[in-house]
């Protein structure tokens, strides 16, 4: 993960496999050819899990609402691959009991709950402890006190899994990098470069520096999510198949604002359901599902889909009232996904598609976070399938590489890990982070400790942040200030208390790393700043 080292090898060596885009896409396929031994390469135009793959539900989950679009295959699929994810990072993929409450005059009956239910954890293979649980009214009281009583008539508790959907990106890509691909952010894809028409190379511009050069590869996947048509632009190969983007948007209140005891999924009376999830100090709700034609780069929370959401809430939950005030931060992404014609938004199919030009561009969109494995596999046999000869390779192995350095055999391991955490971070008064840096660290916590000692400080919270940014910039390609708070410790979404206490301090720290002038420093400061504001201002 040495930028540097990376860039004078895309200048000069030749590839195999270019991946365009370091969204989960993107790094579940250099992961996958890598290892099957491709000579690999994947560039990212902005910063590892910039796009989508930062802004997600943040579920590892099967689509439970899909199957009422009878996908089956599709939920059988991610549904299936929950519980690979889980065992790759357990520490970062947690299960998660999620609620699904049933109301007289809205959503499914009990009996069909009941029955798809049955089927989802059926089709995704789900352990028999795990298996779905119907609860009666009072007992789905009992379990969340804040639901109205006057409207519920019923429960179902059912497995899913909770992640950090920028970390588990960024782990990926950091397998793919030890297990020797050549990854780089700040590197954007600006035109392609062809050999008697067919692609041979993509002309690069490196966001740092600001210099162009090419990079050279048989073979040219674009993983480019929600940017998968314009390179197709460029390439002539956009089709009717193109992409369809649709908005979602998550807000985020102070956990005490909307108390829920655990995930909550429920209805909204429009036919369409979302999510509330504790996450520590916060609770965050989500999502909308809205056609976009804006601008790619600056998607963004508008006051009408704040208002949806708090709508939703103040309607489902008795005593609750959320005002737009209360917002604390919020996230907008954009599914990319394949336009089917007269389908709504929330209609469309979450299944992803791979496309062929005839330049030999393969291009893939649509899919899941959670089924992001599955489709590599299916972009890697395709690459391998027109290319290579496979005998000469080996086949896919990514359902056993664990992810984070992680050796942890199971969940039990990642609870007692937590605890000796917890112990160690004793002695720095920094306890109660045990939980938030296990999952988003796992077993690199103890190099981060190691880092303690040198950032002593009267502020113990500035202390840890100092040493994660150590660790991110050593280990994790940062170049920016909002890849550490945003895609590495996720601070922007979860804790913007915690950030504004830490900003200063991570700022000067990056600016003696990387020897920015004060020009350099006040531009970032004020790049937080804008994130800031446009994470909660409505
Ligand atoms: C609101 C919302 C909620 C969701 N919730 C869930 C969930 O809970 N669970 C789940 O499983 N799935 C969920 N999804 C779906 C999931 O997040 C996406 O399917 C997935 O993140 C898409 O990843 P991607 O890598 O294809 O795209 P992206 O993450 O967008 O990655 C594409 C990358 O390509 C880069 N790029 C673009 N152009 C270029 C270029 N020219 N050169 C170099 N790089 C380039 C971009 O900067 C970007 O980082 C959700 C989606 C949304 C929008």
């Amino acid at each position: 993960m040495n930028r540097g080292a990376s860039i004078s090898k895309l200048q000069s060596e030749s590839f195999d496999l270019l991946i365009i885009g370091g969204g989960i896409t993107g790094a579940g396929i250099a992961l996958d050819a890598t290892t099957r031994g491709l000579k690999t390469a994947l560039v990212e135009k902005k910063d590892f899990a910039y796009g989508t793959s930062s802004r997600s539900t943040k579920l590892i989950h099967g689509g439970l609402r899909y199957l009422k679009q009878l996908e089956f295959g599709l939920v059988k699929e991610v549904g299936s691959e929950r519980a690979v994810v889980h065992k790759l990072a357990p520490h970062l993929v947690i299960p998660e009991k999620m609620l699904l409450p049933l109301y007289e005059k809205r959503g499914l009956g009990s009996t069909l709950t009941s029955i798809g239910l049955k089927l989802y954890d059926w089709l995704a293979g789900v352990k028999p402890e795990d298996h779905r649980k119907m609860l009666t009214r009072k007992q789905t009281l009992k379990q969340e006190p804040l639901l109205n009583p006057q409207d519920v008539k019923g429960g179902a508790i059912y497995a899913e899994y909770r992640t950090d959907d920028a970390r588990l990106t960024i782990e990926i890509i950091k397998a793919a990098s030890s297990h020797g691909a050549t990854v780089a952010n700040y590197c954007e894809a600006t035109d392609f470069i062809y050999s008697e028409d067919k692609i041979s190379g993509v002309k690069v511009s490196d966001r740092v520096t600001g210099e162009s050069f090419v990079v050279r590869s048989k073979v040219i996947v674009n993983a480019a999510g929600p940017w998968v048509d314009s390179l197709r632009e460029k390439d002539k190969s956009k089709t009717e198949k193109h992409l369809h983007l649709t908005k979602g948007v998550h807000i985020v209140v102070p956990h005490s604002k909307l108390p829920v005891a655990q995930s909550i999924y429920f209805d909204v009376g429009d036919g369409r359901m979302i999510f509330a999830i504790p996450r520590g100090r916060i609770t965050y709700i989500g999502t909308t599902d809205t056609n976009y034609s804006g601008h790619i780069d600056e998607v963004r929370t508008e006051k009408n889909d704040a208002e949806y959401l708090i709508n939703a809430v103040n309607l489902t939950f008795t005593n609750i009232n959320i005002e737009l005030k209360d917002i604390e931060s919020s996230w907008a992404g954009l599914r990319p996904l394949i336009h089917e014609e007269g389908k709504a938004a929330s209609e469309l199919s979450r299944k992803d598609e791979i496309f062929e030009s005839p330049s030999g561009l393969i291009s893939i969109a649509g899919g899941k976070l959670t089924g992001y494995r599955k489709m590599a596999e299916r972009v890697v046999d395709l690459v391998v399938k027109r290319n290579f000869d496979e005998h000469d390779l080996k086949s896919c192995l990514t359902g056993s590489i664990l992810l984070a350095s992680s050796n942890f055999k199971n969940y039990d391991e990642v609870k007692s890990y937590r605890q000796t955490i917890y112990e160690k971070l004793k002695s720095y008064h920094l306890q109660h982070d045990a939980d938030k840096l296990v999952s988003n660290f796992g077993k690199q916590c103890d190099q981060i400790i190691s880092y303690l000692e040198k950032f002593p400080g009267l502020d113990h919270a500035v202390s840890l942040a100092e040493a994660e940014l150590k660790f991110c910039l050593e280990k994790e390609m940062v170049i920016t200030t909002s890849d550490f708070f945003v895609r590495r410790i996720g601070s922007l979404y979860f804790d913007l208390p915690l950030l504004k206490e830490i900003m200063l301090p991570c700022l000067q720290l990056m600016a003696a790393h990387f020897q920015w002038t004060d020009i350099k420093l006040a531009e970032e400061q004020k790049e937080m700043e804008r994130l800031v504001a446009e994470a909660y201002q409505f």
